[in-house]
């Protein structure tokens, strides 16, 4: 579905990055498999994409940086002439009740979830436009549309992240840039093996289907948004979340 496409996922050495990594290499992408502080883990996924007869390449940048940013997608550009297709992935958590919460701690998760995805989007978007082709997929979160006690930062850059996705789905659908966002619940990964046993046995009793989502099960969600079977959607979030936002 994405034969000679170059895709960049963010925050690839994550568990949902990682499996979209995965997901579009094995649909044909050429992978640009990105990380921060984990290149370990970025290694593994290039060679489990490898050793399954797919092409990736590993990129280091910090989101947050602007001129870090830049750097990556210009070299991109330098290697492969193109980014078909961006997915800003790259997230962290830092929860805590509002009233402890230290403004570091807010613009932190802002820096990162919501500017993160301004400073990928806006350099990889320049050579969308000149293409006249492109697909940004945003990773929000259900946080972002129901509100997340303990997360009022995090609830508030995944809120940003969807109005952003939205605002930008209008101003770049006239140079054929679709842009999307995809909203997970509670996904199995290390970003949700940090929550207590009390918390997670009190997160499923809110999930129709009974249980965490797999990041494979979100990397699906990114495939379809990444492939032209969703040619005709743009601006849309799209929430994988066992039922918990009917
Ligand atoms: P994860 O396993 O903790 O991975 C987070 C990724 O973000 C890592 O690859 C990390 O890179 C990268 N990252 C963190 N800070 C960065 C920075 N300053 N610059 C660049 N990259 C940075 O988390 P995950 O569960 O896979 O989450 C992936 C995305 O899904 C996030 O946006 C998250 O908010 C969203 N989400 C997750 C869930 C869930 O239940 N897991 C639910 C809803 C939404 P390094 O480790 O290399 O630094």
């Amino acid at each position: 579905m994405l034969k000679e496409k170059v895709a960049l996922i963010t925050g690839a050495s994550g568990g949902i990055g990682r499996a979209v990594a995965i997901k579009l290499a094995e649909n044909g992408a050429t992978v640009i498999v990105h990380y921060n502080g984990n290149k370990e883990k970025a290694e593994e996924t290039v060679k489990y994409i490898e050793y399954l007869g797919g092409k990736a390449i590993l990129k280091k940048a910090d989101v947050s940086d602007s001129e870090s940013c830049k750097e990556m997608v210009e070299e991109i550009i330098k290697e492969f002439g193109k980014i078909d297709i961006l997915v800003n992935n790259a997230g962290i958590t830092k929860d805590g009740l509002f009233i402890k919460m230290s403004e570091r701690d807010f613009d932190e998760v802002i820096d990162i979830n919501l500017k993160g995805s301004f400073n990928c989007s806006k350099f990889a978007s320049r050579y969308m436009m000149k293409k006249r082709s492109g697909n940004i997929i945003n990773m929000a979160s259900i946080s972002g549309i129901i509100g997340n006690a303990g997360q009022v930062n995090y609830s508030a850059s995944k809120a940003g992240l969807i109005g952003m996705t939205k605002a930008l789905a209008k101003e770049l659908s006239a140079r054929n840039i679709r842009v999307n966002a995809i909203a997970p619940g509670f996904i199995e990964t290390e970003m949700t093996e940090k929550l207590s046993e009390k918390i997670r046995e009190e997160a499923v009793k809110q999930i129709p289907l009974g249980r965490f989502g797999k990041a494979e099960e979100v990397a699906n969600v990114a495939l379809f948004l990444a492939s032209e079977q969703s040619g005709y959607i743009t601006g849309q979030v799209i929430r994988i979340d066992g039922g918990i936002v009917i």
